[in-house]
């Protein structure tokens, strides 16, 4: 029988919206470059050849996990803007390829010297050969099943440009942090620019907002970092914005003070009650995940310490609607198979409707 995305389309924006009957739970994974890879069994250039590969390596690697959202994760404001900054400044040596994931930069390179954030060349993206694939790909796996969007973020990318002198920057030259961060945005545009040409409408941005973290900045300083360039892209282009963010001390509830979020992504705090809570301060707003932290129960623990886990949450957060199971971040090379499936079991046992928790 063919993998029901329909079903998994309704699931996903009747919990969003709330509004509609679902069948159950939805569930958001994140499989990345590594994923793919482990799961079709190809190398990751064979993925990337093509943009018919890297459709074809999504959706095989989605249906396996069980999922009802699926994503091009190369399409991402991490490494793959990067290597779009990387080519469109000559600094292609920065960047690193590897036979089972994904390429990396070699941080704080490409925007080493004052000198080169003030020359800094926003790429053309339709000119990067690897974001050319990536959009394309996500073209078919939107015509094919309906879904796919994409990955945006500043912070992540500032951090690949500049490397930890951004930090520094933060205290000594906050100007010039701000000017990096500009030409990031406008990077960023092009990238949806480039989706609305070749995809078209953009529904929701997976936002990655590294930022939002008591570990890395003060929430100040993440509303001026990265909080500002949400507002804006949302202005612009009316996109409903999912943040993501897997540090351990996220500021959910103070963001969603600030901008208008359709669903937050984390895994911390690690207590349900912070979640409860939030719930009941923001109905509105979507929980992807909660405390489903992949290095945890999904890499230490037994495929029934991730079945309490998923429960907990179902049990917790599900009534009412309004969440999603989603493990994070990437579900990496160390957890097993074993765990990872331990996930849509347990979604089916505990979040079909009606919700019943007495077993
Ligand atoms: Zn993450």
């Amino acid at each position: 029988m063919p993998y029901d995305w329909e079903a998994s389309r309704n699931r996903i924006m009747g919990t969003f919206f709330g509004t509609g009957k679902i069948d159950r739970v939805p569930y958001f994974p994140l499989a990345c470059e590594e994923m793919i890879c482990r799961i079709t069994g190809k190398t990751y250039r064979e993925i990337i050849a093509s943009p018919k590969n890297y459709a074809n390596a999504a959706i095989t690697t989605f249906e396996f996990l069980k999922a009802d959202t699926i994503s091009i994760p190369t399409a991402y404001a991490g490494p793959g803007e990067a290597l779009a900054f990387a080519e469109a400044n000559d600094k292609k040596e920065s960047i690193k390829w590897f036979d089972y994931k994904v390429f990396m930069a070699k941080q704080g390179v490409v925007c080493k010297t004052e000198e080169d954030i003030e020359k800094l060349e926003i790429p053309d993206h339709r000119k990067i050969s690897v974001w050319d694939t990536c959009i394309s790909a996500l073209d078919i796996v939107n015509k094919k099943i309906g879904m796919g969007g994409l990955s945006l973020g500043i912070w992540s990318v500032v951090q690949e440009l500049r490397g930890v002198q951004a930090y520094k920057d933060m205290r000594r030259n906050p100007d010039l942090l701000l000017k990096l961060c500009e030409k990031v945005y406008e990077s960023q545009m092009d990238v949806l620019n480039f989706y609305q040409e070749k995809v078209g409408q953009i529904g929701a941005i997976f936002f990655t907002g590294y930022s939002f973290n008591k570990h890395m900045m003060s929430f100040e300083d993440a509303m001026k970092f990265e909080g500002q360039f949400i507002k804006r892209i949302q202005k612009k282009t009316n996109a409903m914005i999912i943040l993501h963010n897997c540090g351990t001390s996220p500021y959910f509830k103070e963001v969603c003070e600030e901008i208008d979020l359709l669903a937050v992504n984390g895994s911390h705090p690690l207590d349900i009650e912070y979640w409860v809570n939030f719930k009941e301060k923001f109905p509105k707003v979507t929980i992807i995940g909660a405390n489903i932290d992949v290095s945890r129960e999904l890499l230490n623990g037994t495929p029934q310490d991730v079945e309490n886990k998923v429960k907990e949450n179902i049990t917790n957060l599900a009534p009412g609607g309004r969440y999603i199971v989603g493990p994070i971040c990437c579900l990496p090379w160390g957890v097993s198979l074993k765990n990872i499936m331990a996930i849509p079991k347990a979604i089916k046992k505990y979040g079909t409707h009606p919700l019943k928790f007495n077993d």
